[in-house]
């Protein structure tokens, strides 16, 4: 079926009430975890062979995210969908008040091919639960979990509530023309600008998460064994290929040979000492990325590689590479890495810090590292950002408790748990007038109007 009549579809569907019903809701969710429960097996050999993704890094990154968020929306849901009553000012009196939760229609997904999985799945689970249809475009260069994703969607849904379209950006540019009543894109800053602007031509509402360079700052009185073993399993998990990732560090001069002596050591304890050959070590997703990485290497002089540097064109893999001696103006700090390479900056002074980072486009994660919590307030109060972590990386995205999201260029709204289910519902807001009395002083002609409303607005 093409795009337009399974859109067409879909209305139908929806102007019919069938995805309304939290007995509907919930079967959809009963079945995603079904189908992915199913299909394990499947799923890790699909990641393994689009990013060399091994069993424990799918379970914890992919399919761990994706059963927590659908639990937590299974244990939730019949709360989050009852009306909300709310109070009536004096001007109201007799009127009930209340808000209706209800879902927006026909939602869009577009994701990336980072974490082909989670990122196309977990966004479904928050448009599913708040009863609308869902049509899917996947990344088309992650093609075996894109594939998958195809097969296990259409053998396990109705396309009249879950469908599915593969194609590359002209597909995804023509679905995103089409009447939508909502799109979720993850993806590129560059893109979601082009995605942004071609929803506005039907004034369909989005969500864009979307990338950037996230910072971890270090402070001189941070645990620096901790910090280093954070750090490198925040970069390095997926090689570097996470919106999340700690894109470069920002330490204190004072501290920063001490950390970088234990940053060397905790990535290669992480990896056995032999990235290039390790089966649990993630590869780059393809030639261009692969190329485009090594030029940040291969300009890099002696004295800023202190780490790293290796590659293997063959399986695309490239070693967790470290520099030193950055500078802003150099070009591993004018984009989003999104690979294995962690240049370090450094401060003597927070205050310079803070400055250099809000001169960036603003990130979608921060990490900050230390133990004085009057800096760490100031570096809170001072940055703007999406969302991060105090002494650790990434790990605030899997709680489901927290928004996840970014601000200015690193995105537009957030989901997970209810965030997901807010995002992808309607507040419809309604007054229910009294007929047994009519409360006078609306009216122009009304003198006890005039003198009540004289007295309400004294
Ligand atoms: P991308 O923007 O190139 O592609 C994302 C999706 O958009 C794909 O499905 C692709 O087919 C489609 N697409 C590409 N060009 C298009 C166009 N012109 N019109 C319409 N659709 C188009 O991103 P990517 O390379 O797949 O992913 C990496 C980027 O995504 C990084 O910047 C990363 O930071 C970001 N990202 C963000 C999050 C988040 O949650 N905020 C998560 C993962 C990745």
């Amino acid at each position: 079926m093409n795009a337009q009549n399974l859109l067409n579809l879909q209305k139908e569907t929806f102007l019919n009430g069938k995805t309304h019903s939290y007995e509907h809701r919930e079967s959809m969710l009963l079945r995603l975890k079904e189908m992915l429960e199913e299909n394990e097996q499947m799923i890790y050999q699909a990641l393994y062979t689009d990013l060399n993704k091994s069993k424990h890094e799918t379970l914890t990154t992919e399919l761990g995210i994706l059963y927590t968020e659908i639990d937590f929306s299974l244990k939730n849901l019949s709360k989050w969908m009852k009306n909300e009553s709310v109070p009536a000012p004096l001007t109201h009196q007799g009127t009930k008040n209340y808000i209706i939760h209800e879902p927006l229609g026909n939602v869009l997904i577009i994701s990336p091919w980072n974490y082909p999985l989670q990122l196309a799945i977990a966004p479904a689970i928050g448009a599913l639960a708040a009863g609308n249809t869902v049509i899917l475009k996947p990344s088309e260069l992650a093609p075996a979990t894109e594939e998958l994703l195809s097969h296990l969607i259409k053998n396990y849904f109705d396309e009249a509530y879950f469908g599915i379209i593969t194609g590359d950006k002209d597909v995804s540019d023509h679905l995103v023309g089409l009447r939508f009543d909502y799109i979720f894109f993850t993806g590129s800053t560059q893109v979601g600008k082009k995605i942004m602007k071609r929803a506005s031509e039907n004034l369909t509402p989005l969500t864009l998460e979307l990338g950037g360079k996230s910072p971890a700052i270090i402070t001189a009185d941070a645990n620096i064994k901790l910090t280093a073993k954070r750090i490198a399993w925040g970069k390095l998990i997926n090689a570097g290929q996470t919106c999340v990732a700690p894109d470069y560090i920002y330490i204190e001069e004072s501290i920063k040979n001490k950390f970088l002596k234990e940053l060397v050591r905790q990535t290669k304890r992480l990896y056995k000492n032999n990235p290039l050959n390790n089966k649990n070590y993630v590869k780059i997703i393809n030639s261009n990325h692969f190329n485009r990485l090594m030029n940040f290497i291969n300009q890099s002089n002696e004295l800023q590689l202190i780490y790293g540097g290796s590659s293997d064109e063959t399986t695309l893999k490239i070693e967790p590479t470290i520099l030193q001696n950055i500078s802003w103006e150099d070009d591993v700090m004018q984009e989003e890495i999104f690979g294995p390479i962690l240049p370090i900056l450094t401060f003597t002074d927070i205050n310079e810090a803070i400055s250099a980072i809000n001169q960036q486009e603003k990130p979608l994660a921060l990490y900050f590292f230390g133990k004085d919590e009057s800096v760490e307030a100031q570096v809170l109060k001072s940055i703007r950002f999406g969302g991060g972590a105090i002494n650790d990386t990434l790990y605030h995205l899997a709680n489901p408790h927290l928004p996840f999201g970014g601000i200015g260029h690193s995105g537009l709204g957030a989901y997970h748990g209810k965030y997901s289910y807010e995002t992808f519902t309607h507040k419809k807001s309604i007054m229910e007038q009294t007929t047994k009395f009519d409360l006078p002083f609306r009216y122009p002609n009304s003198k006890l109007g005039k003198r009540i409303v004289k007295y309400i607005l004294k």
